[in-house]
């Protein structure tokens, strides 16, 4: 049986981007570019002031000395007068730096009167000048395909004069619900029911994701019922079914799906919850066929689907780092298969302590709400000690943030 790295190796070698889009700029955030971004000027374009205050010759300005003020260049204004010795412009900050000028002396350090302006000296050449092309070369390239676009990355676009930036498309992500207990949320049938929460879940990690959610609703436990539910299903760039992949008598999830022309890489892991997880590839389109209960089936979308559509939005990193955990109290398990156990974090010092967040059944959906972090507990070992390290997986956005 496979270990859940080698089920998820398997799947991410399975797929790939799924196309290329133009958005506006604001649209891009969050989204991986899809080709290099190469600088169309130099940034700064000229060279300019980084204060406010008089562009000098430094030269002239050794010791102390009074100048007179021949000009006034706002930001963004030009004034090509050429400054001779005996002489200074007032200069505001990101204006260009007049012709002859080497120097900009901020308001702070001189007087102003009449006219004249005092300077105490000495001046440094070229001092509170910002030079063209400092920050980026005219042809450099700023930002490499396969860059996750964060504010600093749209703030470069916006410079480099992008009103549409390149990046990989979303992938429209299909999900399926099977099984004849199932009733729809809102539905007035649904009280004392059990309620398709999973497509709920399911499409919100696939949005959380960042890619598209398309749910198709329940397919029966009939063959027929899969068949037409399932072609509408493999039609989308990946596909999710939930339940019916056990060994029960009505799971026609994968005899379906192979009749449809999937074809099936594994349909077991060694690991707890989601060891009933099947996978499967269509015309290059990944189909994951998760287990049913609620808490298996978002323990297997982290682990497996995730990564994947990451991966089909360019992302290079689609795996989330582990962070240490030192167990606060004892945590035992079955040896012979990694376990992902719900934990709760306290933040301690620099790092965090863990306990269970309860009762880890995977029918028991209260657990997975208080968790802040999952264990991943390897196979061989049943007993892991108080005081123990071990390797968890961050599961909230605001783990380890403080209140302030
Ligand atoms: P199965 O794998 O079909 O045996 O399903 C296992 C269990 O998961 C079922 O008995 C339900 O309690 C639960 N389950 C299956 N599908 C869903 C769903 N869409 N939403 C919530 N719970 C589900
Ligand atoms: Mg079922």
């Amino acid at each position: 049986m496979l270990t859940f790295e080698q089920a998820r190796k398997l799947i991410l070698d399975s797929v790939s981007p799924c196309g290329v889009e133009r958005v506006e700029i604001l649209e891009s955030l969050g989204r991986t570019l899809a080709e290099d971004i190469v600088a169309p000027w130099n940034l700064p374009a000229t060279e300019n002031s980084a204060m406010d205050g008089y562009a000098v010759v430094a030269a002239n300005c050794r010791e102390p000395v009074t100048l007179e003020v021949i000009g006034h260049i706002q930001a963004g204004g030009v004034n090509d007068s050429v400054v001779i010795s005996g002489c200074a412009i007032k200069i505001m900050t990101g204006a260009r730096i007049p012709p002859g000028c080497d120097a900009v002396v901020p308001v702070e350090e001189t007087e102003e009167k009449d006219g004249f302006v005092h300077i105490r000296g000495p001046v440094q050449r070229y001092q509170h000048i910002r030079f063209k092309g400092e920050d980026v070369a005219e042809g450099e390239t700023v930002i490499p395909e396969g860059t996750v676009i964060r504010p600093p990355e749209i703030s470069m676009l916006a410079s480099c004069g992008r009103v549409f930036v390149p990046v990989f498309r979303k992938p429209r992500v299909a999900i399926l619900s099977t099984g004849d207990e199932l009733v729809e949320l809102g539905e007035p049938s649904a009280s004392g029911r059990i309620i398709n929460s999973n497509a709920f879940s399911l499409a919100a990690s696939v949005r959380e994701a960042g890619a598209e959610p398309v749910i198709l609703g329940i397919a029966r436990d009939n063959r027929e019922d899969h068949r037409e539910k399932m072609r509408e299903g493999l039609k989308a760039d990946a596909f999710i079914t939930s339940a019916g992949v056990s060994a029960g008598d009505h799971d026609y999830v994968r005899e379906v799906l192979e009749e449809l022309g999937v074809e099936q890489k594994f349909w077991k892991v060694a690991m707890k919850p989601g060891g009933p997880t099947a996978f499967g590839v269509r015309e290059g389109r990944p189909v994951f066929s998760l287990p049913g209960n609620p808490v298996s089936t978002m323990v297997t979308f982290e682990i497996f689907v995730r990564p994947a559509l990451l991966r089909m939005m360019g992302r290079r990193r689609v795996i989330r780092p582990t962070v240490k955990v030192t167990l606060a109290e004892e945590v035992r398990k079955k040896p012979g298969k990694v376990q992902f156990v719900r934990l709760r974090l306290d933040r301690e010092g620099k790092g965090f302590t863990g306990r269970s967040s309860g009762d880890q059944n995977t029918g028991i959906l209260k657990t997975m709400l208080m968790a802040d972090a999952m264990a991943v507990l390897p196979a061989d070992s049943s007993r892991f000690a108080t005081g123990e390290e071990v390797d968890a997986l961050l599961l909230r956005e605001d783990a380890g943030m403080l209140e302030g």
